[in-house]
Formats: structure tokens, C-alpha cells, sequence
């Protein structure tokens, strides 16, 4: 009989991936971690219960939150991350040779060391380029104090429990807000609306409030079940206007392979079904 991870995050419904190896099961100073091995989807990382991130579809995630906001502003030099400790987001970012700087504010050193141990291929690298800065802290302390700004900041976040919770919360959102450059853009993990509208509809009434364009994209990730995933939007620029036309030249030239991106889905992601159109309008 093999054994079975079941997935701690609905109180009503739980998805469970096979553990053909169990890599590592401990406590870190904020979070319980275990990584496992599923013939699906590679090495898993769970945090608490619930999966973050696995080597196979970590992919359509990390490529939705980086290239959408990247390529739409089209200049962005500065990218803060928060959360982002397996390294993912990272490895996204660091493939647009026009970023110069990335912060990544995580507040788990934990999760970085054992990452970087045992889920290498999510961070390829990430963590030894030179304009890669981490910071260990609370990302809403980090978004509270720092003088520095940045044109685009991805939140990479767990679900609104524990060490996450305050990253859905209207301080954070507008102290993130504060810390963006002119037409700078707020992208943010909203879990599955299909399973946690809550979490959507709560950053989708903040975001109305502090953004001229406020809303949300979608993506599906399998491991992220019950349908696609809401990634928040939200800029007082015109970046949510670019034209195909202009995203398609800003990836020729970026010279970056995906596997999920394109200019098309990019542009396709914003067209909402309307249980979702009806979350985000409020
Ligand atoms: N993609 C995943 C998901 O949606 O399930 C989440 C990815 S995981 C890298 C999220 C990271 O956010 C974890 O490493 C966690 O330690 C970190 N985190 C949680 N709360 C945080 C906070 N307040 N400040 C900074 N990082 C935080």
C-alpha cells in the first residue's frame, strides 16, 4: 500500500497525491515542510498541509505571475517578490536581461535552504545570480519600511493562514502600493475562485479602492485544484491596455522560451468567465 499526501486547505474537499519517496518532513522555524516524490508531478513542496509548488506544473504558475506584469509594462528594471522561497518566481524574473534588480522577501529561511536542497530545478540558479537580493523578513514589515521602489511587485504568497495572512490585508496592499514607480503593477496569488471566492472578493474590494485598474487574470495549474487560479492585478498605468501586437515584439525580443506564456494567452487571460467577472465587480 503506498502512501497518500491529502491536501489540508478546504474544509470540505481535498485533493491527495500518491508519495512514491517522502524527501523531507520537518518544522521550520514558521511552517511544516515536507517534500515528496509523485510520478506526476515530480518533487512536491508542501507547506502546512497544503501544496506549493511541484518540478511539473510550476511552470504556468511562475510564467503568469512574471511575464504577464514584465511584459506589459514593457521597461520594468526593479522587481520586488514577496514570499517566492522555493525560488520559482525568481528563475522567472532573472530571464529578462532588462531586469537589473530583484529583491525576494521571504520569510522563511527555511523554505529557501531546503528549496535550494531539494527542489533545485525550481530555482536553476536563481539564488547565485548577482542581481538576485534576499531578504529574510515579514514581506508586510518589508512593503511598511523600505524607502526603495520598484516597477513591478509579484506576490508569491501562501493561502491567507498563517505567516500569509497578512499578505491579503488592505495595509499590505496599499504599503505595496506605495512602493511602486509610475505605472509600477501589483500582481498577487488569489487562489482558486471556484473553492476561495472569499479571497478573491476580499483583495478584488481593496484593489478597487487603491488602483484605477483594479482586477484579475487566470491561469489553471493542476495542482491548484477546482479550476483556473485568480492572479490580482492591479496599476494606475495603462500597462492592462498593451496591444498583442506590442506583447508579441516585447517577447521577440526578450528572447525567452516558455512553455505556457505566449502574447496570446497573455492577452486571453484577462477575459473572464462571468462567475469570476462577478467576484472581481464586487
Ligand atoms: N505558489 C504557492 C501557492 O499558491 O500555493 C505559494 C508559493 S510559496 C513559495 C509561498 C511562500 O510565501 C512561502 O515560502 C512562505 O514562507 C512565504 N510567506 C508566507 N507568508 C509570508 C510573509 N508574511 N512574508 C514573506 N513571505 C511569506
Amino acid at each position: 500500500m503506498s502512501d497518500w499526501f491529502r491536501e489540508d486547505l478546504h474544509a470540505d474537499y481535498s485533493q491527495g497525491l500518491r508519495i512514491d519517496e517522502l524527501l523531507y518532513d520537518s518544522k521550520t522555524e514558521h511552517q511544516r515542510l515536507r517534500v515528496f516524490q509523485n510520478p506526476t508531478f515530480g518533487r512536491v513542496l508542501t507547506l502546512d498541509g497544503v501544496v506549493q509548488t511541484t518540478e511539473a506544473d510550476n511552470f504556468i504558475y511562475h510564467e503568469m505571475l512574471t511575464h504577464v506584469p514584465i511584459l506589459a509594462h514593457g521597461a520594468a528594471k526593479r522587481v520586488l517578490i514577496i514570499g517566492g522561497g522555493d525560488g520559482g518566481m525568481a528563475r522567472e524574473v532573472l530571464r529578462h536581461a532588462s531586469v537589473e534588480h530583484v529583491t525576494m522577501v521571504e520569510i522563511d529561511a527555511g523554505v529557501v535552504e531546503f528549496s535550494k536542497q531539494y527542489l533545485p530545478t525550481l530555482s536553476a540558479g536563481a539564488f547565485d545570480d548577482p542581481r538576485l537580493e534576499l531578504v529574510i523578513a515579514d514581506g508586510a514589515a518589508f512593503v511598511a519600511e523600505t524607502e526603495a521602489r520598484f516597477d513591478v511587485i509579484i506576490v508569491d504568497s501562501t493561502d491567507p493562514v498563517g505567516p500569509g495572512e497578512v499578505l491579503f490585508t488592505d495595509t499590505f496592499y496599499g504599503k505595496a502600493k506605495r512602493c511602486l514607480t509610475q505605472g509600477g503593477i501589483l500582481v498577487t496569488q488569489n487562489g482558486v475562485p471556484f473553492m476561495q471566492g472569499d479571497e478573491l472578493a476580499g483583495t478584488m474590494r481593496i484593489f478597487r479602492g487603491l488602483f484605477a485598474d483594479a482586477g484579475c487574470y487566470i491561469a489553471t495549474i493542476p495542482t491548484y485544484a477546482g479550476g483556473p487560479m485568480a492572479l490580482g492585478w492591479g496599476t494606475d498605468g495603462a500597462a492592462g491596455e498593451v496591444t498583442l501586437e506590442t506583447l508579441e515584439s516585447r517577447f521577440a525580443a526578450a528572447g525567452i522560451e516558455t512553455d505556457y506564456y505566449t502574447p496570446a494567452v497573455h492577452k486571453a487571460a484577462f477575459a473572464l468567465p462571468g462567475y469570476i467577472q462577478k467576484i472581481v465587480a464586487g
